[in-house]
């Protein structure tokens, strides 16, 4: 079947919504000590030429394992790659069953079906995370792992993904791509499961110049076989032990990580108070539902989700205002083209489907001013008032 397809769509993207004052974008200003970077880049270029998986690499490798505390980290050229990469290592393949949420960036699915495993859903809670309790539900003979998402920087309840785990002998990797920093019972996500999976998109907390990822693990045997896995099963220059991929951090990205990285703990505390000044601001309006608090976990607000009545023209009256009010996403992935032989149909996980009609992402990055956050909270006043 042949269909229109635009092969760079995002070029028109950036031209439409590059311009918009109230941005969910802040890469300019995130940029602006990028000499530091250049100086860095330079010594890369003129002097030690180690472009891939060079000294930088291992460096920010160090440096990762220690902020999410586990025993290895590995840099990867992508989150969705650290996600396949992960199932793959932990052997899952064609006939398996992952469970998932279908509440999610297409990219926790598509790394599931790249192994040829199967991803099997599971409808998503009122904290827009996988429901543990529908789990058990739809665990088969041929399961072998859970792939729960911290959405939006929102800790999943690992306790009781965990405990399923275990009792059912499965794997878990997390999608932690949207959530560095974030942490349930004071543990960082990313040190729970068998594995877990990192991005650094230009739009993620902790970004790089293009695409880059890595994960993290606390079994020698994964990093040993993920290492591998990286780049092309070679164990030294000549010698390959199983077939691998050229999935590599390059040095260029591993050093506009390492600056930005030293930034983390401010973007993250930035992120969280803006998520706490719009509760206030958004919390009494009776059409707004903010996002779900836990004391258990701290949210590192990758996204600030809330629920509102009459979505669609709310989103239009804040962008007509200046405002990049974005929905991440407005449709759910069991009802995408890409899934359609997974066989499922529209009503199969409602609470899933409901939100993905109702919410809107209001920017809450960390260049945000305290005047910009009450010009959103007003305009998203005065458009209910005006009803
Ligand atoms: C961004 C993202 C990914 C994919 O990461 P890339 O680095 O873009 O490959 C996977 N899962 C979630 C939840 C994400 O937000």
């Amino acid at each position: 079947m042949k269909k229109e397809v635009d092969p760079n769509f995002l070029v028109k993207q950036y031209d439409a919504t590059n311009p918009i004052k109230i941005n969910h974008s802040y890469l300019r200003e995130q940029f602006e000590d990028y000499k530091q970077i250049f100086e860095r880049l330079e010594q890369l270029v003129a002097v030690d030429t180690d472009y891939t998986l060079g000294r930088p690499v291992a460096e920010f490798e160090e440096s990762i394992r220690r902020v999410v505390k586990t025993n290895y980290a590995l840099g990867v050229n992508s989150g969705t790659d650290a996600l396949f990469l992960s199932l793959k290592a932990l052997g899952i393949k064609r006939g398996d069953e992952v469970i998932t949420v279908p509440y999610t960036f297409f990219a926790t699915t598509g790394a599931i079906a790249q192994t040829d495993a199967v991803p099997v859903y599971v409808d998503i809670g009122e904290d827009y995370n996988l429901n543990p309790d529908l789990k058990e539900k739809v665990i088969s003979p041929r399961t072998k792992a859970i792939l729960p998402v911290h959405w939006s920087g929102n800790p999943c309840d690992m306790d009781a993904i965990m405990d399923i785990a275990k009792r059912k002998g499965l794997h878990v990797v997390e999608d932690a791509c949207q959530a560095i920093g974030a942490r349930y019972k004071d543990r960082p996500v990313g040190s729970f499961g068998d594995a877990a999976a990192f991005s650094m998109h230009p739009l993620k907390n902790l970004n790089v110049w293009g695409d880059g990822g890595f994960l993290t693990t606390n079994s020698k045997e994964l990093y040993d076989q993920i290492s591998l896995l990286r780049n092309h099963g070679l164990k030294n220059r000549n010698e390959s032990v199983v077939y691998g991929y050229n999935s590599r951090l390059d040095s260029v990205q591993a050093i506009v990580a390492s600056q930005k990285l030293k930034s983390l703990e401010h973007i993250t505390s930035s992120r969280i108070r803006n998520a706490d000044f719009y509760d206030t601001l958004l919390g009494d309006i009776p059409q707004v539902t903010i996002p779900k608090r836990d004391i258990n976990k701290k949210q590192v607000y990758h996204l600030y989700i809330i629920k509102v009545q009459d979505r669609d023209s709310l989103q239009q009256h804040l962008i007509n205002k200046g405002i990049d009010a974005k929905v991440h996403y407005p449709i759910p992935l069991h009802l995408q083209e890409a899934t359609r032989n997974l066989g499922y149909k529209k009503g199969d996980f409602p609470v899933a489907e409901s939100i993905c009609d109702s919410i809107l992402s209001l920017p809450v990055h960390e260049y945000l001013k305290t005047e910009d956050q009450k010009y959103v909270a007003s305009k998203i006043i005065e458009f209910y008032s005006r009803k």
